[in-house]
């Protein structure tokens, strides 16, 4: 009786779909469907970078990883997915060749007010020696990078700082979110190393203490290898962690830029 029941609820219910697919027929439908499928791909990326299911976090729009990653469920994968390229620690994608030489940031209204420390944060990233990599403020679009104000949610005993998108297809990780309210009684230099530690994810830094903070496997930058207490992309230590980027973190992002 059960069965039976299910199955002519089955059924049923494949006659709304149907209904439905033809209902929308003619309206322009395509791009939420392959928004959803697009979803499935992004998760399926953020699995085979190493990070369990279990530390993902559904949010609307975008997937948050780790507290502090976001990717947009419409992000474009990179080519060859995952890869096993995944290396001070990174995604294994990054900044393209081109790209890496402009990386545009826009400040929304709702940041300025921490200009200072978003032009402390940027200075750090083009002092790395033998690096090509630069960041420049731009007035007006286009832009590769939005950092923008925003409250962020964190579980009961927990803060979250910011946020941040990693890097795809060649262009820097598009968002960068700003908890000013968490930060706002921290030190100058604080504030900054929460940016410029943000910018580092943008530009495909993984969290250098990714074991220790019970974090997915990462790989190392090639060359640049182990655990570094004075990394500024340590994780779980805003307004408590490195305010300048350590020689390791400098020489991982010459390995890579
Ligand atoms: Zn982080």
């Amino acid at each position: 009786m059960k069965k039976n029941l299910k199955r002519i609820a089955i059924v049923a219910m494949v006659a709304l779909v149907i209904a439905a697919c033809k209902k929308n027929q003619e309206s322009a439908e395509t791009a939420p469907q392959e928004t959803v499928k697009n979803a499935d791909k992004v998760l399926q990326y953020i699995k085979d970078l190493g990070f369990p299911a279990s530390s993902i976090v559904d949010n609307g729009n975008e997937f948050v990883v780790e507290e502090d990653i976001l990717f947009p469920k419409d992000m474009q994968i990179p080519a060859g997915g995952a890869g096993t390229k995944i290396e001070q620690y990174y995604t294994g994608s990054i900044v393209s060749a081109t790209k890496k030489l402009n990386i545009r940031i826009f400040v929304d209204p709702s940041m300025t007010s921490m200009s200072s420390e978003i032009n402390s944060a940027i200075a750090q990233w083009n002092g790395v020696p033998n690096s090509t990599l630069r960041f420049s403020i731009v007035t007006t679009a286009p832009y590769d990078i939005l950092i923008k104000n925003e409250a962020l949610a964190a579980p009961p005993g927990f803060v979250t700082c910011g946020q941040a998108q990693f890097p795809s297809g060649g262009s820097a990780g598009a968002l960068v979110r700003i908890n000013k309210t968490a930060i706002a009684s921290n030190s100058f230099a604080q504030r900054a190393r929460t940016i410029c530690h943000e910018f580092g994810h943008c530009i495909s830094f993984r969290h250098t203490n990714w074991a220790a903070q019970g974090e997915s496997t990462a790989t190392n930058v090639p060359g640049v290898t182990g655990t570094d207490a004075l990394s500024l992309m340590n994780g779980g230590q805003c307004n408590s962690g490195a305010t300048v980027l350590s020689q390791k973190d400098k020489d991982a992002t010459a390995a890579l830029y």
